[in-house]
């Protein structure tokens, strides 16, 4: 099986959460967001190398914070102005030896086992899996002051774990930063890679905005429930 490395970015400062503490480091149930993501990733794949990028200024108050929890053994890289940046410090952080590389959004906890693994499996046949899911709101394109629709059916809502083969990814973060470089997929997809999509998962939201948390909290809590 192939040695897999796994980057969890948390360089951002999420000033959308509107709070003071970065949105990774919030509680969602009994742990910090970014425990349980890095604990997700440690039981779904047990031999994976795991890599997280943080604030160089949140370093030490991340290291108090998982000394308090019970979180899996992970490697610490400073993040960079762009997430573009991060994942370039993850990747410099991960071992030579790694042939498939994850990369996810350390606010993205919700993500399942199932989904990580079914996801890194597909990995093995391919130079890129992507998870993402159908939109359920109607779509309209925006040019100046007018607007109009579009059919949404072509369309998908792009999440992560996305997996790669490493070498194709770390090809493809040579390249100089687009801001079109929005995910890892775009990256490798400019670097001139095919980008294969497999089903995401609706419950794998992004928790970027404070209603985003209220979701999360009624998600745990109905798992809880079951
Ligand atoms: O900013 P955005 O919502 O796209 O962030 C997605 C993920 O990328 C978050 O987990 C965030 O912490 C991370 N990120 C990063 N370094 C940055 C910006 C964002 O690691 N400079």
């Amino acid at each position: 099986m192939a040695k897999r490395g796994v980057i969890i970015v948390a360089g951002g400062v999420g000033q959308r959460m509107g709070a003071t503490m970065p949105k990774q480091f919030m509680m969602l149930g009994q742990e910090p967001i970014l425990a349980r993501t890095i604990n997700l990733f440690s039981e779904a794949l047990p031999k994976a190398e795991l890599v997280v990028v943080l604030p160089e200024e949140h370093i030490a108050l991340w290291r108090n914070l998982a000394a308090r929890f019970d979180v899996a053994p992970h490697k610490i890289a400073p993040g960079g102005k762009e997430r573009f940046d991060s994942v370039k410090s993850g990747l410099a952080a991960l071992s030579d030896e790694v042939e498939t590389i994850a990369v996810h959004d350390a606010v993205r906890p919700l993500a399942t086992k199932k989904l990580i693994i079914r996801l890194a499996l597909a990995a093995e046949e391919a130079e890129a899996v992507i998870p993402v899911v159908a939109p359920h709101d109607s779509i309209r394109q925006v040019e100046g002051e007018s607007s109009h629709i579009v059919d949404r059916s072509h369309f998908r809502m792009v999440q992560t774990p996305q997996f790669f083969q490493a070498e194709v990814l770390r090809k493809a973060y040579s390249q100089t930063f687009s801001p079109l470089f929005t995910d890892d997929a775009s990256v490798v997809e400019a670097a001139g890679h095919k980008i294969t999509l497999a089903e995401g998962e609706e419950q794998n939201i992004k928790i970027t905005t404070p209603i985003d948390l209220t979701i999360a909290e009624a998600i745990i809590a109905d798992r809880d429930e079951a």
